[in-house]
C-alpha cells in the first residue's frame, strides 16, 4: 500500500474503511468526561487495557438484574441461565484464537491459569526438567516459572534457559532456539514462550516453535495475552499443546477480567493427565448429584475449578459478540493497514532518534509498534499524556503504540505522530 503523510490522506483511509463505524461502539476517554465537549483522547494502550464497548453496560446490567429478580433461580432462570453462562463464551473465543470449542473455556486470571496449565503439562523428571522461555518474557510468566522450578525441587538458575535475541539484536530468531532445543532438548520437559512479545510486539511462528519442541519431547505452552484479539494464532493447527491469554488487554472485556485458556484436542480425552480437581471440572450431568467420585470432563472444561464470576463473563460475551459480528480477517485487514501507517509516518519523521523494534513484516507483529527513542526518557511519556497522547514507556527507552483496528482511526495515527514530531524536534 502507498501511503501519504497528510491529514487528508488519513481521512481518506477512514472514509474508505468498512470498519470504521466501529469506533462509535466503544467509550473513547475524552479529558473532560463530565462535559461532553471534551477532546478525546488518542488511545494507543489497548494492549495493555482495551477500550470498554457500550454494550458492555448493558450485558452486565442483564445479570445484576436478573440476580435481583430472581435470586439464587437466575442459575437456571436468568437470561441467559448463570449455571452454563461460560458455555456462551466458548465458541466465540475458540474462533478468535482459531481453535476447537472441546480446546477453549474462559476461566480464572492468566497467572492462575498458567500455573493450572503447568500443573498437567510441566511434567520433570530428574534428567528432563529444564524450562525454557524467552529472555525478555512479561515478568508474571517468569515468576511463574521460576516458581515451579522450585516448587518441583529445581534449581533455578540451572533449570531456566532462555531463548535471546543476539549480541546487538532486538528480536528472537527461530534458528537459536531450534539450537537451543537441538543441543539440550533432552533436558528439557516444556517451553513456555510469549507467542506476541509484550515488548518488541515480535509474533513467533507457534507451528515452528511447537514443531522444534516436540522433536525433543517436550511440552509448548504460548502466552497469548498480547495475540489474543490481535493476530490469528491457529492454535489449533500450531499442535502447541496448551496456551492462555487474558482478556483485558485486545479483547476488551474489563480491568482484571477473566482469560482463556487452551488445550490441544489431542489431549482433550487423556484422563490420566495430572491435575487439579473442583466441582466444575466434574462431570457436569453429575455435578449436582454431590456425592459422585470425581469424574474429570473432557476437553478445556476440564480444567476449570470453580463456579466463574458471571458480571466479568457478562463484559467478555459483550466484547465477543462483536468480534463475532466483525471477524478476526476483517479486524487482521484493516490491522496491518493501520499498523502500516503508524510505521510510515514514523519513518518519516526526521530525525536519528527513533528506531523501530518491531518486525518490519505483517506476518510477524501484530498491531503494535515498539519505537526505540535515543536520548529520551519517561519525560517524553509525559509529555504526551499532557495532550491527550496515550501511550505506554518502558524502561529504559522504549514507547509502545498499539493502533488498536477495532477502536482506532487513520485519523488517531497521524495527529499522534504530529504531537510526536513536534515534541522530538
Ligand atoms: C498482561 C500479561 C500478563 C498479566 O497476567 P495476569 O495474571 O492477567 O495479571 C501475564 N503475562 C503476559 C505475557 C502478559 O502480557
Amino acid at each position: 500500500m502507498q501511503y501519504q503523510n497528510s491529514l487528508a490522506f488519513a481521512k481518506q483511509l477512514d472514509a474508505q474503511d468498512s470498519l470504521s463505524h466501529l469506533r462509535n461502539q466503544f467509550h473513547i476517554p475524552k479529558d473532560n468526561p463530565e462535559n461532553s465537549g471534551g477532546n478525546e483522547w488518542l488511545y494507543f494502550t489497548g494492549n495493555s487495557l482495551g477500550l470498554q464497548p457500550k454494550l458492555t453496560e448493558k450485558y452486565v446490567l442483564q445479570e445484576l438484574k436478573d440476580w435481583a429478580n430472581l435470586g439464587v433461580e437466575g442459575h437456571f432462570e436468568a437470561k441467559r441461565p448463570w449455571l452454563n453462562y461460560y458455555e456462551f463464551l466458548t465458541e466465540k473465543m475458540a474462533k478468535i484464537v482459531g481453535a476447537k470449542p472441546i480446546e477453549v473455556v474462559v476461566m480464572n486470571t492468566l497467572t492462575t491459569n498458567l500455573h493450572l496449565l503447568m500443573v498437567s503439562f510441566y511434567q520433570p523428571t530428574k534428567t528432563k526438567y529444564k524450562i525454557v522461555i524467552e529472555s525478555d518474557a512479561f515478568p508474571s510468566d517468569k515468576y511463574a516459572v521460576e516458581s515451579q522450578l522450585k516448587f518441583h525441587g529445581f534449581d533455578v538458575q540451572e533449570g531456566l534457559i532462555f531463548w535471546k535475541p543476539r549480541e546487538g539484536e532486538d528480536l528472537l530468531r527461530i534458528e537459536d532456539l531450534e539450537q537451543i532445543i537441538n543441543n539440550q532438548g533432552d533436558e528439557v520437559a516444556m517451553l513456555l514462550i510469549g507467542g506476541v512479545n509484550y515488548y518488541t510486539g515480535q509474533f513467533l511462528d507457534l507451528k515452528k516453535i511447537a514443531a522444534i519442541g516436540h522433536s525433543k519431547n517436550c511440552l509448548v505452552g504460548i502466552d497469548l495475552a498480547h495475540g489474543a484479539g490481535n493476530i490469528q494464532p491457529n492454535l489449533h493447527d500450531s499442535e502447541v499443546d496448551f496456551a492462555a491469554w487474558c482478556t483485558y488487554k485486545y479483547l476488551n472485556s474489563g480491568p482484571g477480567s477473566l482469560a482463556g485458556i487452551f488445550v490441544h484436542e489431542k489431549h482433550s480425552k487423556n484422563k490420566e493427565l495430572p491435575r487439579f480437581a473442583g466441582w466444575w471440572n466434574h462431570n457436569k450431568k453429575t455435578r449436582f448429584n454431590m456425592r459422585m467420585p470425581f469424574d474429570v470432563m473432557e476437553g478445556a472444561e476440564g480444567w476449570q475449578l470453580s463456579n466463574p464470576p458471571i458480571l466479568s463473563m457478562a463484559a467478555i460475551l459483550a466484547s465477543l459478540d462483536l468480534f463475532d459480528e466483525v471477524g478476526m480477517n476483517a479486524l487482521r485487514e484493516k490491522s496491518e493497514k493501520l499498523t502500516g501507517f503508524l510505521e510510515f509516518l514514523i519513518q518519516e519523521i526526521e530525525t536519528h532518534k527513533i528506531k523501530i523494534i518491531t518486525p518490519s513484516n505483517p506476518k510477524e507483529r501484530g498491531c503494535q509498534i515498539s519505537i526505540q527513542i535515543k536520548e529520551a526518557n519517561k519525560s517524553l511519556h509525559q509529555q504526551l499524556l499532557s495532550k491527550n497522547v496515550i501511550t505506554d514507556w518502558r524502561e529504559p527507552n522504549v514507547m509502545r503504540c498499539a493502533p488498536v483496528p477495532m477502536y482506532n482511526s487513520f485519523e488517531d495515527v497521524f495527529q499522534m505522530i504530529s504531537i510526536l514530531k513536534t515534541l522530538l524536534q
